[in-house]
């Protein structure tokens, strides 16, 4: 475990690409105790001249589309390319943080023994479903360890989709077709928010299946408003199981790195992930700081019960809260 002791020494083994020293950085980041979150601290302030050279990918897909298979895959053209690959694959059923099911890494079987490769489960971020507020943390840890690449995979459920689409440069969808499957991906405004989207299992019985759904995204792509006006989100199809189609995803991605660097939007994105996180964390704290005053509590939960019971309108319990704060805590 990494200690004010040998924090130096930690560092250096993480910037050397020790893979024991990142996961260690990783466990010690992701903790919830106030001496490691100082340490966390003076870690993350000290490689932070270190990072954001990596490409920072997002894959999400539901259960079974086959993101371990694909990332395996995948990650191993990347290995192959000379790249250092890092995953960090979000589990959406333990939220209970070290209770992570190891299912990705022992999917991900040739991946998780590849040399120039790091696998990282984390549990999800708990109550909402989402993903861990320190992952775009993990994502800096990487980056330190000299990654080329970082992926973060999650299922496409709740919250979890959009937080990934937060904290990563490229968004890619996986998907599968038949089954109105790509209705439903249209209708959870997949188009929106994806940057690739990649039709997987396009092999077999599937073919004429995931035919139809290339269709089906191109024609919808024609009407949606695009997420960035210099890109036009790319339909691809894949066997990740028959190694077909990987090779044109890398390209897809290596071409949206182009025209978002080339455009500035690159470096823009980037500036406004950290601001949205900062400033998430900073209401968030302003919350628990408000709610940590017991004379606050008492009276906004008050004030909750009497609006609930149509005692005042919602409004006027706005107005009277916002009387309270200007009072107890803003009086010039
Ligand atoms: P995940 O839950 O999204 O991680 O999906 P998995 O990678 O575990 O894959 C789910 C199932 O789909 C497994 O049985 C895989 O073998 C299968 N699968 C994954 N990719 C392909 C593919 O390209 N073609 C076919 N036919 N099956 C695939």
């Amino acid at each position: 475990m990494i200690n004010e002791q040998n924090l130096d020494e930690s560092i250096r083994r993480l910037r050397a690409g020790d893979r024991v020293a990142l996961a260690q950085a990783m466990t010690l980041v992701e903790s919830q105790l106030s001496r490691h979150q100082m340490l966390s601290q003076q870690l993350l302030d000290t490689i932070m001249p270190a990072t954001g050279r990596a490409m920072r990918i997002g894959i999400t897909g539901t259960p079974g589309a086959g993101k371990s298979t694909f990332l395996n895959t995948f990650g191993m053209l990347l290995v192959s390319l000379g790249k250092r690959v890092a995953v960090i694959a979000v589990d959406p059923s333990s939220p209970l943080s070290g209770g992570s099911l190891l299912g990705d890494k022992t999917r991900m079987t040739e991946l998780a023994r590849a040399d120039a490769a790091f696998i990282r489960p984390v549990p999800s971020g708990g109550a909402t479903g989402g993903i861990s507020p320190h992952a775009g943390e993990l994502i800096l840890l990487c980056e330190a360890a000299n990654y080329d690449v970082v992926i973060v995979e999650t299922v496409g459920v709740g919250q979890s989709e959009t937080e990934v689409a937060g904290i990563v440069d490229c968004f890619v969808s996986l998907q599968i077709g038949g089954g109105g499957d790509e209705l439903q991906g249209i209708k959870k405004g997949i188009m929106e928010m994806a940057d690739i989207i990649v039709i997987n299992k396009d092999d077999g019985d599937n073919r004429a299946a995931v035919a139809i759904a290339r269709q089906i995204y191109d024609s919808a792509l024609a009407i949606v408003r695009h997420k960035y006006p210099q890109w036009r989100p790319a339909v691809l199809s894949c066997s990740a199981l028959e190694k077909r189609g990987i090779e044109d995803v890398w390209q897809a991605i290596v071409h949206f790195y182009d025209v978002m660097a080339k455009s500035g939007r690159l470096q823009l994105l980037r500036q406004q992930q950290t601001v949205t996180w900062l400033r998430k964390q900073v209401e968030e704290e302003a919350m628990r700081q408000l709610y940590a005053h017991r004379a606050f509590r008492e009276d906004f939960n008050q004030t909750l019960d009497e609006v609930k019971n149509h005692q005042q309108a919602p409004r006027t319990g706005l107005q009277h809260i916002r009387e309270y704060l200007q009072h107890h805590y803003f009086a010039q």
